[in-house]
């Protein structure tokens, strides 16, 4: 674990502790944090083997084995004297378990407690599972807000920790560590392990940060922290002591992301596309509406960043119908204005079809040459495409990512630009093939990316935001639509049908298999075509069936010769039918509130007020939390943030899944404040020594490396 202290420091590595404060030890300060486990005070043998269990090896990994929680016992009472409003803890020893189903089909599960002769019955709701977590007669830790009902005291949904039962150095009016054990190895001796571990080596612990910005940040010195970390004095002192890991473990990212950033922009060569007064002028004139302010905004960013032969690396982030695809566009034809070539790529086939037409319209009067490259063009087309693109004989290229990628060779690309991309991590943006220098990329996504996720996962692209949507636009009525109001949303459905409107059914995909897929879809069709939409005409789409007959369903809908289209949210988001204003979610809670936004979205576009329609049945608290914010927030960036913070606390959606390391203590929730402020510290940092060759930043720099230097794919910084 080399994520808090800098391994080796070697004799060029400036100590920033000053010698007075260092005990000077017989062993390097490498060898001491090196001592195996089994020399360890309170470690034998047998709890070698458990340690081992746990990954910790050396004295090392103990004292960077952070507690994974605390008990707060600074505000333990005896039951008897609880007070309503105030949060508190009581330890007390479970004496019965109940639980119930109430009328309206909630479960709860009851614990009565008892200490000295009082009671306190604790209550969780919609959380049949807590029945299990209790034993008649363990003890336990509660914290929460006591209320005082029917004679007695209650707490619902507290927090329960157990107590072990030869706890005793547990003195009152502490806050003590809990860590991550494994079987055979109780809380109190790793305590002890813990204690005696820090006594040994905390004091050979080497500073990565130079004193005076100690100083200047209000972080504490490594050794205060670590041990106040482990055995703080008071509440007080632990969020001083976990400020200085959070603080360093998000400042290392930073710098390594901006690192990162400075590199990909310095690195490549792209070529200079300005947007000039009089090329601004002739793209406006093509286009068939004003652009709104948010979108001249955008493209100002966009145009910067393609002016300078540094390649742009931007996001552009925008809700569902903000017009992207406008900006997309203008962008394109800067570049094919300077006789380069630009190709827009879309995840799916439908997608890509959709987007060459939208341009192919535009440019209908213009001497931009267009070509579409997807699986379904006939082989003999495609292959003449493919020859003129690579021939330079073709300035604007419509594509699905997989062929574009797969297979095109341009002669010479300014921009590209990627479409829809939801999921798309740090080490996954494949660049395109392209002799020479590189183009411009842009890259385009529907789903807004939390403030916290922008500044860490895709901290090393620029962002732009497209936040307000084009005038007139529709709001969507949404609605939750529980079992007993599916009649009344039907006839309401099919009153607009009978108006002249459209509208879609989804289904939730449930198998993974496009036969499945394809199967459930096909049943939902015939439910509906003999049930509730038998007097309108239906048409169905699923991965099963090939692109044309895809198309032709679509055409079919675009052109309102069917009035409803039943699919699975695997169909294209972002598809265009303005005359579509109605939609029904079957199954709404088996999905995302990102992806139910997105599928809304589709019915935003037209002149006529929308309808959304989400049937379900939410079981437990979260997806009842999710569907009341859909129906609540028309906005996506909004509901991004709400998504985020119910998907639970933690790294999770952060670094993992987008390939980069997991945070060790960090918490993207509670510390967005630290967050900022230690990217702003990075980038100054940055911007004052890019390569981190300044002898006060070696060990900053060597952290950087260990930590990052291969999933950002570093090198040799600078
Ligand atoms: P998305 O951001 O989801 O890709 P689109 O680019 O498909 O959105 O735009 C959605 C709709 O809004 C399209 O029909 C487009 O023609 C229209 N639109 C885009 N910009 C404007 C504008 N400035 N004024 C009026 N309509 C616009
Ligand atoms: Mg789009």
């Amino acid at each position: 674990m080399d994520i808090m202290h800098a391994d080796e420091p070697s004799a060029d590595a400036p100590t920033n502790a000053s010698a007075a404060d260092r005990a000077r030890p017989a062993k390097t300060a490498a060898e001491v944090l090196a001592t195996p486990a089994q020399f360890l005070a309170g470690v034998g043998p047998k709890r070698v083997d458990l340690l081992e269990r746990l990954d910790l090896r050396t004295a090392k990994d103990v004292i960077f084995n952070f507690p994974r929680d605390y008990q707060d016992l600074t505000d333990v009472r005896p039951i008897a004297e609880l007070e309503e409003g105030k949060l508190l803890s009581v330890v007390a020893t479970v004496e019965d378990i109940d639980s119930r189903v109430s009328a309206n089909g909630r479960t709860v599960v009851g614990v009565l407690f008892s200490q000295s002769g009082q009671y306190l019955r604790a209550m969780w709701f919609n959380m049949p599972f807590m029945r299990d977590h209790f034993a008649r007669g363990q003890s336990v830790l509660l914290s929460g807000q006591p209320k005082y009902a029917g004679g007695r005291w209650e707490m619902v949904h507290p927090r329960v920790q157990y107590v072990e039962a030869d706890d005793d150095d547990a003195p009152r009016g502490k806050v003590l560590p809990v860590y991550s054990l494994t079987e055979g190895l109780n809380q109190s001796q790793m305590r002890n392990i813990a204690r005696g571990a820090l006594d040994q080596c905390v004091d050979v612990l080497d500073e990565v940060f130079p004193a005076e910005y100690l100083a200047e940040h209000n972080l504490w010195p490594i050794r205060r922290a670590l041990s106040q970390v482990h055995f703080p004095d008071d509440r007080a002192s632990l969020e001083q002591a976990r400020r200085r890991f959070v603080y360093q473990e998000l400042f290392v990212l930073q710098l390594a992301l901006a690192v990162k950033r400075r590199r990909t922009r310095d690195d490549g060569h792209a070529p200079p596309l300005e947007a000039s007064a009089k090329i601004d002028a002739r793209i406006r004139r093509l286009l068939p509406f004003e652009l709104t302010a948010g979108q001249r905004r955008v493209i100002d960013e966009i145009a910067a960043d393609m002016a300078g032969a540094r390649p742009m690396n931007r996001l552009l982030q925008g809700d569902v119908g903000s017009g992207k695809t406008a900006v997309a566009v203008y962008a394109m034809l800067v570049a094919v204005a300077h006789g380069h070539q630009a190709v827009l790529m879309a995840p799916t086939e439908v997608l890509a079809r959709q987007h060459f037409a939208t341009v192919s319209q535009l440019l209908a009067g213009s001497q931009v040459r267009v070509a579409l490259v997807t699986g379904s063009v006939p082989s003999a087309p495609r292959a003449e495409s493919e020859r003129r693109i690579a021939a330079g004989e073709i300035d604007l290229v419509v594509g699905t990512q997989a062929i574009v990628r797969g297979e095109l060779e341009f002669a010479k690309l300014g921009l590209a630009v990627i479409d829809e991309q939801h999921k798309f991590g740090v080490r996954q943006r494949a660049m395109l093939r392209q002799a020479g220098g590189d183009p411009h990329y842009l890259v385009m996504t529907a789903t807004p990316i939390p403030r916290t996720l922008a500044m860490t996962v895709f901290g090393d692209l620029d962002v732009s935001t497209l936040r307000e949507q084009p005038p007139n636009r529709q709001p969507v009525h949404t609605y939750l639509v529980g079992a007993e109001q599916r009649e009344k949303w039907w006839d309401f459905y099919r009153r607009k049908l009978g108006e002249g409107r459209q509208g879609y059914v989804i289904t939730p995909l449930v198998e993974e298999s496009a036969e499945m897929e394809a199967m459930s879809v096909q049943q939902a069709y015939e439910a509906l075509a003999n049930g509730e939409l038998e007097a309108f005409k239906l048409a169905v789409v699923h991965g099963r069936m090939n692109a044309e007959e895809k198309h032709a369903a679509m055409d079919a809908f675009r052109a309102g010769d069917t009035q409803v289209l039943v699919a699975t949210s695997v169909v294209e988001v972002g598809v265009d039918v303005p005359n579509a204003t109605l939609m029904t979610i079957e199954d709404a809670e088996r999905f995302g509130l990102a992806q139910l936004h997105q599928l809304r979205g589709r019915i935003r576009r037209g002149k006529y007020p929308a309808y959304c329609g989400i049937i379900a049945e939410p079981k437990t608290d979260e997806s009842k939390s999710r569907l009341d914010a859909l129906v609540g927030s028309d906005d996506g960036f909004e509901l991004a943030e709400v998504d985020f913070r119910l998907r639970g606390p933690g790294d999770m959606l952060g670094t993992r899944q987008h390939g980069l390391p997991p945070l060790m203590i960090a918490d993207m929730h509670r510390d967005t404040a630290i967050l900022e402020e230690a990217r702003r510290d990075a980038k100054a940092m940055i911007d004052a020594d890019p390569a981190l060759a300044l002898p006060e930043h070696l060990l900053l720099r060597r952290m950087v490396l260990a930590r990052y230097g291969h999933s950002l794919d570093l090198g040799d910084v600078g």
